[in-house]
């Protein structure tokens, strides 16, 4: 149930009907708008009735979403969610790059590719440190030691640091490093995950499940939200589906769709989508002109040395190239929107 209140109504009225409605065990979620001030109702529905808060002093009005996600739907909140990473805004319009290895794999490794990504303008270093990794005698990640050098590429280059978390136990120590927890794929539906990176502030990229649709998508956002962090950012990194020739099936249609029933931002990654190194320049552009709010692409030194994902990490050559189109498509997608609207 949300509680729109009147335009300009007074602090008072608004911690009153907040109060009231807690007396009933249920939370509240306070999105305070330019224009007006909306209170999400969340738990049992059955146990207060519209009329009962219709009535107070200050609500516009009251009413049910009908979808089964509340405050991450656009019926909750109109205006575009814009998620603020130290100096970069991502959802505000202009697309973010996120980039770097799959796994952090030394000091040399993840500082060069550093200074590298940021030279042709990304903005966000990505690198696990703690590797889901489909076998078990597969490269599991440098763990602490990989925070590390996260930290110091941070200080280093002034670059913002996208790591995973994979266990609820490890959110306060990944938190000391990360400026944005990532939720991998294999995560999605780790509810105790989503709760604990919900109880955070922090930023948290979360990434599609492999086979999850739209809606679950949603919910796993609703989890965090429902916590208390409203800092969120979709993923789409791939579905499973018949295809041979790509790792994943790159799901582009899920971003326009997100877009029309989510005020969250949302970001592709190629990389994973494809997991081939000469599909992920053309599939970026494409999710850039479909109108992600930014990529994340793996990149490596030496894609041939990488420890996990060679096949689908570029080097710095194609990365300086495929930056060198991101940017004049970004700029040729500003030229769109801005004479969309003069239209
Ligand atoms: C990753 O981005 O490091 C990763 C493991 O991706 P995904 O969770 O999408 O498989
Ligand atoms: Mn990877």
């Amino acid at each position: 149930m949300v509680v729109v209140m009147k335009k300009g109504a007074a602090e008072g009225d608004i911690q009153h009907v907040i109060d009231f409605i807690h007396q009933f065990g249920l939370k509240t979620h306070l999105s305070k708008g330019r224009e007006r001030t909306i209170i999400g109702v969340i738990g049992e529905k059955s146990k207060l009735e519209k009329d009962q808060i219709s009535v107070l002093r200050g609500v516009s009005k009251v009413y049910n979403i009908l979808q089964p996600f509340k405050l991450v739907s656009r019926e909750f909140q109109s205006e575009n969610s814009v998620i603020q990473v130290n100096d970069v805004a991502i959802g505000g319009g202009t697309p973010v790059i996120f980039a770097g290895p799959c796994s952090v794999e030394n000091e040399r490794q993840i500082l060069d590719t550093a200074w590298m990504v940021k030279e042709f303008g990304a903005k966000i270093l990505r690198g696990g440190a703690f590797k889901p990794r489909t076998s078990p005698y597969s490269f599991q990640g440098l763990g602490l030691e990989g925070l590390k050098l996260l930290k110091k590429a941070r200080e280093e280059t002034g670059l913002s640091i996208v790591t995973e978390v994979m266990d609820p136990a490890d959110v306060e120590l990944i938190s000391e490093y990360a400026d944005i927890l990532q939720v991998g794929s294999r995560s999605m539906q780790n509810f105790n995950l989503l709760k604990a990176v919900g109880r955070t502030r922090k930023p948290v990229l979360l990434k599609r499940g492999m086979s999850a649709t739209l809606t679950e998508l949603l919910m796993s956002a609703e989890y965090i939200m429902s916590e208390g962090n409203p800092n969120i950012i979709l993923c789409e990194r791939g579905i499973r589906t018949f295809v041979e020739y790509s790792r994943n099936t790159l799901d582009l249609n899920i971003v326009p769709a997100v877009q029309k029933i989510s005020h969250l931002p949302i970001i592709v990654d190629p990389s994973h989508g494809t997991g081939r190194s000469d599909l992920v320049a053309p599939l970026s552009l494409a999710a850039i002109a479909v109108g992600a709010d930014g990529l994340m692409v793996e990149v490596h030194p030496k894609p041939e040395l990488a420890l996990s994902d060679a096949n689908q990490s570029l080097n710095a050559e194609q990365f300086g190239e495929l930056m060198r189109k991101v940017i004049q498509l970004i700029g040729w997608r500003k030229m769109h929107a801005e004479s969309h609207v003069t239209v």
